[in-house]
């Protein structure tokens, strides 16, 4: 099913952006990659770029590692019933997206809620997403919803049947942060990260979240933080900045004024490497293929982070809280990659500016696993420059 290049050379880069919070930008031109992995990235003129299989002249354009969404409901394929929309993961391919995480396949028709339903369905969802990648997008699925009746053997089956993430806690019929908990502990015995939902009901049958129920779950990832779509009151969503070492999740389909509120208090407590972003689609609100570029544009125009800085929300930090090996401008990374360039007659002397005002980037090719997956953007505006494959 992986397909990859034996060889792969971008050069002519205009900037390599890493993932890494710590350091955003790298030096350097080119990036050689072999067998779907990074194996080395500086200035051409000191790598070995002989013998490629594949050389793409990035044209001056700037190179990140592939975006990421925390915080995806897909159901089968590419195909999603909540919209029901074909080729939405195409889609997001074209706005940057390479790796995307299910919270939970929420919108499955006839979804089972007994445990061996579950157990099922689960383990059903991480093969079909494993064995077929929509346009090559790495989706990882198969994300069992709490629900009542599930015992620990249940987690143990899901685990080793290679199960990694559960669903959203609260949309499932476990609705107490005591039983939760205690799932959520069997989860992490048996190597599955947990997230939930916070906030407001999403949809009628869905229910509140609060902070004092966040906290008493414990899972990972605390799921948009920022609701999806009604926010928990500002004084919860501070504390729970202040609380949790767990990983602040910022959705696209949450509330904005909540998602700048969230950015403000970590820069506040020093906590920006636990920004992690999703679009929580396909959902009521939609799908959004450019979700994640428009969330990176719109914290960095309004939570005063710098665009570099704001593309590790959406790469580095969520690889780093999801361990992943994509996201990272890094040897032995998967070679999973977005060039863009600033959009044709947006403003701002360099594309990070002009993301800086809050203009999305034009993308102008992907690459995963080492392989070109998509050329200039049908979805995004119009790039100054376009990389091109040259050999
Ligand atoms: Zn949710």
């Amino acid at each position: 099913m992986t397909e990859t290049s034996a060889k792969l050379v971008i050069r002519n880069i205009g900037l390599i952006l890493t993932g890494k919070i710590e350091a955003p930008i790298a030096d350097g031109d080119c990036v050689v990659c072999v067998d779907g992995r990074i194996s080395a990235f500086g200035f051409e003129k000191d790598l070995d770029t002989d013998g490629a299989d594949t050389v793409v002249d990035a044209k001056g354009v700037t190179l990140s590692p592939g975006l990421i969404d925390s915080h995806v409901h897909p159901v089968v394929g590419d195909y999603t019933p909540r919209q029901q929309q074909l080729h939405w993961i195409d889609s997001t391919l074209h706005g940057g997206v390479t790796t995307m995480i299910s919270a939970g396949e929420v919108h499955m028709p006839g979804r089972p809620n007994d445990p061996v339903g579950t157990v099922a369905m689960a383990i059903a969802a991480q093969r079909w997403y494993e064995n077929l990648r929509p346009s090559g997008v790495k989706v990882h699925a198969g994300a069992p919803l709490l629900q009542k009746g599930l015992e620990e053997d249940h987690f143990r089956q899901m685990g080793e049947a290679g199960v990694r993430f559960i669903g959203e806690v609260g949309l499932g019929t476990v609705k107490d942060g005591t039983t939760a908990n205690k799932m959520v502990g069997w989860a992490r015995k048996y190597g599955m990260q947990s997230t939930i939902h916070t906030g407001g009901p999403s949809i009628p049958g869905s229910g509140l979240i609060d902070a004092d129920m966040v906290i008493e779950t414990g899972t990972d990832v605390i799921g948009h933080i920022n609701g999806g779509h009604s926010a928990l009151p500002d004084d919860q969503i501070i504390n729970l900045c202040e609380c949790c070492t767990s990983a602040f999740e910022i959705v696209h389909n949450g509330n904005e004024r909540a998602a700048v509120l969230t950015l403000n208090t970590a820069r506040e407590l020093d906590k920006l490497d636990q920004v992690i972003l999703g679009t929580d689609g396909p959902a009521g609100s939609g799908v959004q293929p450019l979700g994640i570029l428009r969330m990176v544009a719109m914290l960095s125009a309004f939570g005063g982070v710098d665009a570099a800085t704001a593309f590790c929300f959406a790469t580095g930090n969520t690889a780093r809280q999801r361990s992943l090996d994509v996201g990272l401008l890094e040897g032995g990374y998967a070679a999973d990659f977005v060039l863009m360039d600033q959009a044709q007659h947006a403003p701002g002397a360099t594309m990070l500016e002009s993301v800086e005002l809050g203009n999305l980037p034009g993308v102008g090719m992907t690459i995963i696993d080492g392989v070109v997956r998509s050329t200039r953007s049908r979805n995004t505006p119009p790039a100054m420059r376009l990389p091109e494959v040259v050999a």
